[in-house]
C-alpha cells in the first residue's frame, strides 16, 4: 500500500480536539527533494495538520495515517519523530530567556544529529555559512532564544535551525508572515538550500502566495474546513491570489478546475 518512493504520506487524516472535529480528509504525498505548500484561510486546519505530524498531544487522530519513509509517525512520541528527522517551525516561536542561541543550536544539533556533528570546526563552519546566507549577525549567538527578537529575526532563526538540523521533513508554519520582501527572499533561499537536491522534503504552510514565488513548490494543496479540496502546481497560488478561496468552497468540484488528485466530495 505505501510506496517506497514517497517521503511523506498522509492518507485520509481525520483529527480533532475535545470531540470537535478539525481535520476531515487530509491527503498529501511528498517525494524526496520536493517542496509542497498548504494554503488555506485562517482556521482551516493548517496548524492542526502541522501539529499532528509533529505529535502535539492535544489532538486526537480519529482516522487515517501519517508515514515518513514508510514508518508510522502516529505511533511515535514527539521526540522520536524529531530524531527521525521531522522538524516543525512554529507559527509563534517561544522565547526562552536564559538560553543562548549558540548553545541552543549546538545542543539541538547534538540531540538530533549526534554529538560529533555538533562540535569541531565543521560545525562552526556550517553555522557560519548558514548565518551568512540568512544575513544573521555574529552577535545573534549570544542572545537568548527568541527573547526580544523582531518578527523577522524569529523567522530567520527558525530557518537557521532548519539548515543546521538537516531534517528529513521540514514543516514551516507561516514562516513568511510578518516578513518584508527581503526577509521572504532570505527565508526562501534558506528553504531551497536545505531541501532542493537533497532527499529531504518540506511542507510550507502559508496563506500568501508571495513566498511561493521564490520557492516554487512542486505542489500546492488547498485546505478548506479541514479537508484538502484541491491539489495543483505552483500556478494554483496565483489563481488563489486572484480569485480567493470562494470558488473552492463547494469542495473544489468546479467546472474549469484542473488536475486534482484529492478528495472532492462534499458530503460532510
Ligand atoms: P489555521 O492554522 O489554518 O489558521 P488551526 O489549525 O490553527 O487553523 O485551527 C483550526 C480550527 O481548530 C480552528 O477552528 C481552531 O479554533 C480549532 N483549534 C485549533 N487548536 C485548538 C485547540 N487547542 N483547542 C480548541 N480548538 C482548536
Ligand atoms: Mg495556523
Amino acid at each position: 500500500m505505501s510506496s517506497n518512493t514517497n517521503l511523506l504520506e498522509i492518507h485520509n487524516l481525520h483529527a480533532g480536539i475535545d470531540e470537535t472535529p478539525i481535520l476531515n480528509g487530509v491527503n498529501i504525498e511528498i517525494k524526496p527533494g520536493e517542496i509542497h505548500a498548504i494554503m488555506g484561510r485562517n482556521g482551516s486546519g493548517k496548524t492542526t495538520t502541522a501539529n499532528i505530524i509533529m505529535g502535539h498531544p492535544d489532538y486526537e487522530v480519529t482516522a487515517g495515517s501519517v508515514n515518513l519513509n514508510g514508518q508510522d509517525l502516529l505511533e511515535m512520541e514527539t521526540w522520536e519523530r524529531s530524531r527521525l528527522g521531522v522538524f516543525l517551525s512554529f507559527q509563534y516561536p517561544q522565547a526562552v530567556p536564559g538560553l543562548q542561541v549558540g548553545n541552543f543550536l549546538r545542543k539541538s544539533v547534538a540531540a538530533i544529529r549526534g554529538e560529533d556533528v555538533a562540535k569541531g570546526p565543521d560545525f562552526r563552519k556550517s553555522l557560519k555559512d548558514a548565518m551568512k546566507e540568512l544575513d544573521i549577525p555574529r552577535s545573534f549567538l549570544g542572545r537568548y532564544v527568541n527573547d526580544g527578537f523582531s518578527g523577522g529575526e524569529k523567522k530567520r532563526f527558525e530557518i537557521l535551525q532548519l539548515m543546521l538540523l538537516e531534517p528529513k521533513l521540514a514543516i514551516l508554519d507561516e514562516t513568511d508572515s510578518g516578513l518584508d520582501i527581503d526577509g521572504i527572499r532570505t527565508v526562501a533561499k534558506g528553504i531551497n538550500t536545505a531541501i532542493r537536491g537533497t532527499d529531504s522534503g518540506a511542507l510550507i504552510i502559508t496563506h500568501y502566495s508571495r513566498i511561493l514565488e521564490h520557492v516554487q513548490p512542486d505542489k500546492i494543496h488547498v485546505l478548506i474546513k479541514g479537508k484538502i479540496v484541491k491539489t495543483g502546481g505552483p500556478e494554483l497560488a496565483l489563481e488563489l491570489e486572484e480569485r480567493g478561496y470562494e470558488w473552492l468552497d463547494n469542495g473544489g468540484n468546479y467546472a474549469d478546475s484542473e488536475e486534482s488528485n484529492s478528495a472532492v466530495n462534499t458530503t460532510d
